[in-house]
């Protein structure tokens, strides 16, 4: 069973210290930029390098850039390999079949056509997450399905279409009201007229929304994401069938066309890109996208403003930071942590349960974005940025060196601050967890990156998550039985969704399964 593909989804997090760990898969460029990747229904694949031991294996092979589950896409193909004619027609024939049943164009009409109805024969399927036209209602009769769809509903479509969770890599977690509303005032404080939603569907929502209430912020939005359900809810001009690990544009040159227009309006003035990957992602990849977005944002700019940084936040855990900042030197890493609805883990610390990890990334000067004060942050002068209450200025790194949001001590011999729970190892001439074991430490935690521990005991995961484990796996099996839409692009015919309330419930995980 073991293939080459297995252990995709870890590649990248035991690099967050910058540092190469013993086993698992690494992305890699093409020696040559001119052979083209082949294409799996999610766009040109990457090209991947086994890594044991610390040592790259010779045969390096293509894998779909978008799912890190064999179960999603099974694209593989050796570099070296030559595919028959018959193998790459079969192959393009199938990545037709694969693509969604309908044009943004075509659910635009659907969308137009539906608002014009009664209250009363609006509807939408439940099961296969799609809105009804009258002519389509006897299809879906054996269905659970929605009636009276308001207009209120249709604008809050991250609340109708219930978040994907099957995949690993491309698992939804929305924003709470908390973080989704503090990113919206902050949008519009900040001064900006148009926003780049890359994967933050619940972000795009609400913009539109707040512009649509209110005359005075008319913040404009498009959105970028790979699930196809949204389609249905917005015009051409806010949303494109989006793949964020390669740059693919589903519905071809022009969408790609709407995006360049919307970042080179007003010659690039007022627009920021906010993305929310899916942190089972490689940071790679995504630094590659976001570094082809903003050229086509530089393209539109006049020569005279050449020095100028799109704007960007970028979302992701703090323990990616390193890695983070080694592809965008600019960036730093705010305090403010990011909540989300459905991850029952990592929401505010307040409610006393475990904080989140979350941050948000920008090359905006800190000292801009004021965090809230009555969820304890306050502004340290000496660091000129307003950081979480527990974070303290240490006069030895003169900073404020929390990353967590708890307060950490500093390690005279190791000469800089750590956190609470390390104690100093004369063994390792580090600080490290108490009981940690000395020999076999070199290679880092899968998840964090840090020296000491394993993935299995990685403080960065609570004690429940992993005792709920074993039972997670066992639903996954089932789960991922359920094949869903948007690794097929097929979401508004996907047949198999229930059980839909129950998983809901489950205790979800952003980056160990
Ligand atoms: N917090 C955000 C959602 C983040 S979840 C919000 O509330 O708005 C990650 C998002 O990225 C999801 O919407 C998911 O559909 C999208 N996504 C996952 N893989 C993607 C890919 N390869 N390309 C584009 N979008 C992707
Ligand atoms: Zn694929
Ligand atoms: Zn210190
Ligand atoms: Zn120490
Ligand atoms: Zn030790």
């Amino acid at each position: 069973m073991a293939s080459p593909r297995d252990g995709l989804e870890a590649v990248e997090t035991k690099d967050s210290a910058g540092r190469r760990g013993s086993s698992g898969v690494e992305v890699v460029f093409p020696s040559d930029p001119d052979v083209p990747a082949p294409l799996c229904p999610h766009g040109p694949t990457l090209l991947f390098v086994k890594v044991s031991q610390g040592k790259e294996e010779t045969r390096r092979f293509y894998a779909c850039s978008a799912c890190r589950d064999r179960k999603d896409c099974n694209f593989f193909q050796w570099e070296d390999e030559k595919l028959s004619e018959a193998r790459l027609a079969a192959r393009e024939a199938y990545n037709r079949r694969c693509q969604p049943p309908l044009s943004q164009r075509q659910c635009v009409e659907r969308y137009l056509k539906l608002i014009e109805l009664p209250l009363t024969q609006r509807k939408f399927c439940q099961r296969c997450q799609q809105l009804l036209l009258p002519d389509e209602w006897e299809r879906h009769h054996e269905h659970q399905v929605m009636g009276d769809i308001s207009i209120t509903q249709l604008r809050r479509p991250s609340q109708l279409l219930y978040p994907l969770e099957n995949k690993k890599a491309n698992a939804q977690y929305l924003f709470a009201d908390r973080s989704c509303q503090f990113l919206v005032d902050l949008l519009s404080t900040l001064g900006f007229r148009r926003v780049l939603c890359v994967g933050t569907p619940r972000l795009h929502e609400l913009i539109m929304l707040t512009a649509s209430g209110d005359k005075k912020s008319n913040i404009k939005s498009l959105l970028l994401d790979i699930d196809f359900r949204y389609s249905q809810f917005y015009m051409e001009d806010s949303f494109c069938h989006y793949n964020m690990f390669n740059h693919h544009f589903f519905d071809g040159k022009a969408a790609l066309e709407v995006c360049r227009t919307f970042l080179q309006e007003d010659e690039g003035e007022g627009v920021i890109m906010v993305a929310d990957p899916p942190f089972g992602g490689l940071v790679e990849p995504l630094a590659v996208t976001f570094k082809k977005l903003i050229a086509m944002w530089k393209e539109g700019q006049s020569q005279d403003d050449s020095h100028k940084e799109l704007p960007i936040f970028w979302i992701f855990p703090y323990f990616f930071e390193s890695r983070i900042c080694q592809f965008f030197p600019s960036f730093c890493m705010l305090d403010y942590q990011v909540d989300y609805d459905n991850h029952a883990l990592y929401k505010h610390g307040k409610t006393g349960r475990k904080q989140s990890p979350v941050r948000i990334f920008t090359n905006i000067p800190p000292k801009k974005i004021i965090l809230p004060t009555e969820e304890g942050y306050r502004f340290c002068p000496l660091c000129q940025r307003y950081v979480s209450l527990e974070n303290q200025h240490c006069e030895h790194c003169n900073s404020c060196t929390s990353k967590d949001g708890r307060k950490w001590n500093h390690c005279f011999l190791c000469k800089k601050c750590v956190k609470p729970s390390w104690i100093h190892c004369s063994i390792c001439s580090h600080c490290a967890l108490p009981g940690h074991s000395c020999e076999g430490s070199k290679d880092g935690c899968f998840i964090c990156g840090e020296l000491g521990h394993k993935r299995s005991t990685c403080p960065n995961i609570s004690t429940s998550k992993r005792a709920n484990k074993a039972v997670r796996k066992q639903k996954q099996r089932k789960s991922n039985k359920m094949k869903m839409e948007t690794t097929k692009g097929q979401s508004m015919n996907h047949t198999s969704v229930t059980r839909k309330k129950k998983r809901r419930k489950r205790v979800h995980q952003y980056l160990c399964s």
